[in-house]
């Protein structure tokens, strides 16, 4: 009972808190205020902890019918899907769990944890331990990774993340000097290849690391396909794909070649474009969800008309500039779906395909991605859902298909915690349980249609 009473006076402190006057502190206090602050929100992190534990002990996620407790958080606190990994991954690392018999184990970093539920610690002194702990190769003895952990948590208590950082990577240099101890599960564990959400110029970063295999096969591929002269798209004269091909005009090259002021950077980038679309056109893909997989680009016909400025979404979520996606429409094989001002398909590209086909395509232009409220999942994530369920007599008709993504689709059923979907005019309208919106008013996804959230926005009114 102590713990109900003493989330009610938290909640009773601070709303006092958020609105007393200030005016009558010292400048010493408002320091010292800045300080205890701070140390109280840290143990309240860790009371955070506790609960995310209890939830997934309990399995509270999976009765609710989500698939992660990630997506829990999500809905109920409207937090980040990275705010809401970060959270899981900290209760993993420094929340008490429990063996079966119901007595708690110890945490996995149990000095960060200590120094966490004290208040002397924050999230990123948290992730900073952890971040230089998981590169410990892992022929290292338990005990000295115990001490290294000892190490990074008291370096915490006293410094910044930043300085955390520092020492990890000292103590990683010191625990393995030569890099000899880094063995195949530790590569295989750092392997990674990550493409960044497009930025506001639509250019994507990528980062990572390859293994040697994967450098080993890359080399020699960007040795012909990224060679000067070759793959330029700047030079239409420029010949494409791999300049050892018997078909290649040897004085085209050298010609090319000289002409090419490309760096490496961007030689080794129009060596991955050329390949993607030599990978693309083969054919060698096959079909993703019934359609062929390769680009699939939807455009209305009020865009293609004002074609001079403006962007096209691609089924993937991406945007492209309406005068590169019509180039990319001539020169590889993507879908290129068009529209009439009222949604209606006039043109469906050069493949022949089922009447299911030419429906999803017409999803993919009118709900350009998962319906749910708040989810981000693009066309190539969806499967095609019935808004009235097929079983109660729903029809396979334009009028009663919408998208939803795998998980998403998963948490529609009669249950007490399912959710439903009805049509609301153009839109679908996600029903949630309960447990997120006790009204059970129909709620639409506006995060793939912008220019809906604006104008919903200035109207204040949430009808389609
Ligand atoms: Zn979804």
């Amino acid at each position: 009972m102590e713990f109900e009473a003493s989330m009610e006076a938290l909640e009773g402190a601070a709303a006092v808190l958020v609105h007393d006057s200030l005016t009558h502190l010292s400048d010493d206090e408002v320091v010292e205020f800045i300080r205890q602050l701070e140390t109280t929100v840290r143990t309240l992190g860790a009371v955070s902890d506790r609960l995310i534990v209890e939830a997934m002990e309990r399995s509270i996620p999976g009765r609710l019918g989500y698939n992660s407790p990630n997506k829990l958080l999500v809905d109920i606190i409207r937090v980040s899907a990275t705010d809401a990994s970060a959270r899981v991954g900290r209760a993993r690392e420094v929340g008490t769990w429990h063996t079966m018999d119901g007595q708690p184990a110890p945490p996995a970093l149990p000095e960060t944890a200590a120094a966490r539920a004290d208040g002397a610690i924050g999230n990123d002194h948290v992730r900073a331990v952890s971040k230089t702990l998981r590169k410990v190769p892992r022929v290292v003895s338990p005990s000295d990774i115990a001490d290294a952990e000892k190490i990074l948590a008291d370096c915490a208590r006293h410094g910044t993340p930043e300085d955390v950082e520092q020492a990890g990577h000292r103590l990683l240099a010191y625990l393995d000097p030569d890099g000899s101890l880094t063995d195949e599960r530790d590569r295989a564990r750092r392997r990674g290849l990550h493409v960044s959400r497009q930025d506001t110029d639509l250019m994507s970063k990528i980062s990572g690391e390859l293994d040697p295999t994967t450098r080993a096969l890359l080399d020699p591929v960007l040795e012909k396909w990224a060679r000067p002269g070759m793959n330029n798209p700047s030079d239409p004269d420029s010949p494409t794909g791999d300049s050892e091909d018997s078909g290649i005009d040897r004085d085209r090259l050298a010609a090319a070649a000289a002409r090419d002021t490309r760096t490496t950077g961007q030689r080794n980038h129009d060596a991955l474009t050329a390949m993607l679309r030599t990978v693309l056109s083969s054919g060698s893909l096959g079909s993703h969800r019934g359609l062929p997989a390769t680009a699939i680009i939807t455009m209305t016909l009020a865009q293609l008309e004002k074609s001079a400025g403006g962007v096209v979404t691609t089924a993937s979520g991406g945007l492209v500039p309406i005068p590169e996606a019509l180039k990319l429409a001539e020169q590889s094989h993507p879908i290129l779906a068009l529209f009439d001002h009222d949604g209606r398909p006039l043109h469906l590209g050069r493949r022949r395909r089922l009447a299911s086909s030419d429906q999803r395509l017409a999803l993919i232009a009118s709900d350009a991605g998962c319906t749910r409220p708040g989810c981000s999942a693009p066309p190539t994530r969806c499967a095609v859902h019935h808004v009235r369920s097929w079983q109660r007599g729903g029809n396979t008709d334009i009028d009663n298909l919408t998208l939803a993504c795998d998980a998403c689709h998963a948490l529609v059923n009669d249950s007490e915690n399912g959710w439903a979907t009805v049509k609301s005019r153009r839109r679908t309208g996600w029903v949630s349980p309960r447990h997120i919106d006790p009204t059970r008013r129909p709620r639409i996804n506006r995060r793939h249609h912008p220019r809906e959230l604006i104008r919903e926005a200035a109207s204040d009114s949430d009808v389609p």
